[in-house]
């Protein structure tokens, strides 16, 4: 008997839960209904995908309110983002320890959380009026630093030669071009 034929690419990006499921994200702020456009991109790149944890989902839930880098520093979701990373980086050694090829990690600039060259900042403690709370995401600004789950990933991955990317969805076509020029070059 042959031998079945494997055709797996051994190529994977590792990509943030709401890229592929818009349901994670804080009421109000989702731009698509489910799967970004960008996974089609990959798939037809031939590009397997690691969906990540939301971690802000896992701590915090459905019914969270949108918050900023300063109030996501909190220790216990310090920690939580810790657990999460390291999970992936065990299944980044893992696939490179037997020859495949993690493309990259795709975040989301501008989350607090998955924020790659951007993310939401404002030292404010909180809101509870959907009004205010529309007020201070107007107000809320966006600063040139990691969120702060991608920040921990960055110290786990990039010494393991691991390329961040964003889709940046306050841009038009939401930056997917240049996120699959970079993860299908080498
Ligand atoms: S950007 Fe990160 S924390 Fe925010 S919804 Fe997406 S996966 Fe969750």
């Amino acid at each position: 008997m042959p031998m079945p034929v494997d055709t797996r690419g051994r190529k994977i990006a590792i990509v943030c839960h709401c890229l592929l499921n818009a349901n994670s994200k804080v009421e109000g702020l989702a731009k698509y209904a489910g799967v970004h456009p960008l996974v089609a991109r990959l798939a037809n790149e031939g590009i397997g995908i690691i969906q990540m944890p939301c971690a802000e989902m896992t701590a915090l839930g459905m019914r969270r309110w949108g918050q900023t880098r300063e109030q996501y520093e909190s220790v216990p979701f310090v920690e939580h983002c810790t657990a999460l990373a390291r999970d992936t980086l065990a299944q980044v050694e893992e696939y490179q320890r037997c020859g495949y090829q993690i493309v990259g990690l795709v975040g989301v600039d501008g989350s607090p959380t998955c924020g790659v060259a951007h993310s939401a900042v404002g030292d404010w403690g909180g809101e509870y009026e959907p009004e205010a709370w529309a007020e201070t995401l107007r107000d809320t600004g966006r600063a040139p630093k990691p969120g702060v789950h991608m920040e921990l990933l960055m110290e786990l991955l990039e010494p393991l030669g691991v390329r961040f990317v964003a889709i940046d969805e306050s841009v038009e076509g939401h930056g997917v071009d240049a996120v699959i020029e970079t993860l299908t070059t080498r």
